[in-house]
């Protein structure tokens, strides 16, 4: 659906005129679990995103409805305190609460959302939702808001209103997305530049989702701070590698494995980085294959799934590597590609994963594209044409 078709949908729902602003998904090419670890990661966002239509009001009520879900929620700006929305509206009543938190003053409004990123696949269409909104809810005001700043609000909904602590990562990929450039971030000074990225990608989704990963994830971020805790810091970023090889020996098991995950996984973007740089897609390979390793064995955040998946893709030719990619337990794997890869490749990868897990999966080519903006109608320009 096009900004003009939702901007139809739009009018038949709540009446009047709105305006389009779209956030895309993003995939993590890799630095994974990094981000909350004040460390390093290397994501790029993808074609895929969500549009929301929304159009002021002359109150202070926040109305939303989304196509991909059922039902149409409201809350009100001036009671912040009101209790948690049910389902998918948390995301807008957290990024409505945090904005005016925030000091902005916004004003009511209708939101109609409608997206095109597979839902829960890992593709993070809750950051470009938190995004989206965050972006109409203040343009709609005519207020500024610095990107950094937007993607942060996002990231506070998610860990208030959805109970997820998540890194910075997501939002900050969906606002700061840039046409085939992936984003080199520093999750602790959030220092970051494009590096410009000519490879193909497949993103090969399981069509997985095991129940248990948001509350992995959370416990993933208390264990890391239990390793910090050992080296006497706050976080893993203080930890060098020497120092943690020196003395891992008397580490608890767990603490180690996710040590070693972290310190080395930071070390891979760093190389990645290099690798893209220079044009080595050997050594960028070589990272995306060792990151997957360390997401199975030392981390542990993978599942049967993702590892036949990207076992199945490096088996095929024309793969160069493949990864688990995203918050783990499910979701999405991202298979790094020759440029002149058989069409058939998805089938091949789908043939060997369907008959050993019994599913369906689902494949992306998706381009790497830009970040958050508003849609320009172009109905005017077709007029004049
Ligand atoms: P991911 O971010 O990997 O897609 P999450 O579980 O973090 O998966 O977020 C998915 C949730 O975000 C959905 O269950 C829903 O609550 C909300 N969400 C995402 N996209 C939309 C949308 N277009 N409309 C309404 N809610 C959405
Ligand atoms: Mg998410």
């Amino acid at each position: 659906m096009n900004a003009g078709q939702l901007k139809e949908a739009f009018f038949s729902r709540f009446g009047g005129e709105a305006r389009v602003f779209r956030a895309p998904g993003r995939v993590n090419l890799i630095g994974e679990h990094t981000d909350y670890n004040d460390g390093f990661v290397l994501p790029a966002a993808i074609g895929f995103a969500t549009n929301v239509a929304a159009a002021g009001r002359n109150d202070r009520k926040i109305r939303a409805a989304s196509l991909n879900f059922a039902g149409e929620y409201e809350f009100d700006l001036d009671q912040p305190n009101a209790s948690i929305l049910p389902g998918w509206a948390r995301y807008v009543q957290g990024v409505g609460t945090i904005l005016e938190r925030e000091g902005f003053r916004l004003g009511g409004a209708d939101l109609l959302i409608n997206s095109d990123i597979p839902i829960g696949a890992g593709l993070s269409s809750s950051a470009a939702l938190e995004v989206a909104v965050g972006f109409a809810l203040t343009r709609i005001v005519g207020a500024e808001i610095d990107g950094m700043k937007l993607a942060q609000v996002g990231q506070r909904a998610e860990h208030e209103f959805a109970g997820v602590r998540s890194g910075i990562m997501d939002q900050f990929a969906s606002v700061f997305g840039r046409d085939e450039n992936a984003l080199f971030l520093d999750c602790r000074s959030l220092d970051w530049s494009a590096v410009p990225v000519s490879s193909r990608f497949l993103i090969c989704n399981t069509k997985t989702k095991h129940e248990l990963a948001d509350g992995e994830y959370n416990r993933r971020r208390a264990e890391c701070e239990r390793a910090a805790a050992f080296f006497g810091k706050t976080s893993l970023r203080d930890v060098s590698i020497e120092d943690f090889e020196r003395s891992r020996s008397q580490m608890p098991v767990i603490e180690q494995k996710r040590a070693r995950h972290i310190l080395y996984e930071n070390r891979r973007v760093l190389d990645s980085v290099q690798a893209l740089r220079v044009g080595d897609i050997a050594s960028f390979a070589r990272q995306i294959d060792a990151s997957h390793e360390s997401l199975r064995d030392d981390f542990q955040i993978s599942c049967r799934e993702l590892d036949v998946m990207v076992e199945a893709a490096r088996r095929q030719p024309g793969v160069l590597a493949a990864r688990m990619t995203g918050g783990g337990f499910g979701g999405c794997a991202i298979a790094l590609l020759e440029d002149d890869v058989s069409l058939d490749l998805p089938d091949a990868i789908a043939m060997e994963y369907k008959e050993e897990t019994g599913i369906e999966p689902e494949f992306y080519e998706c381009r790497i594209g830009g970040g958050v903006r508003e849609l320009q109608d172009r109905r005017r320009d077709i007029i004049k044409s």
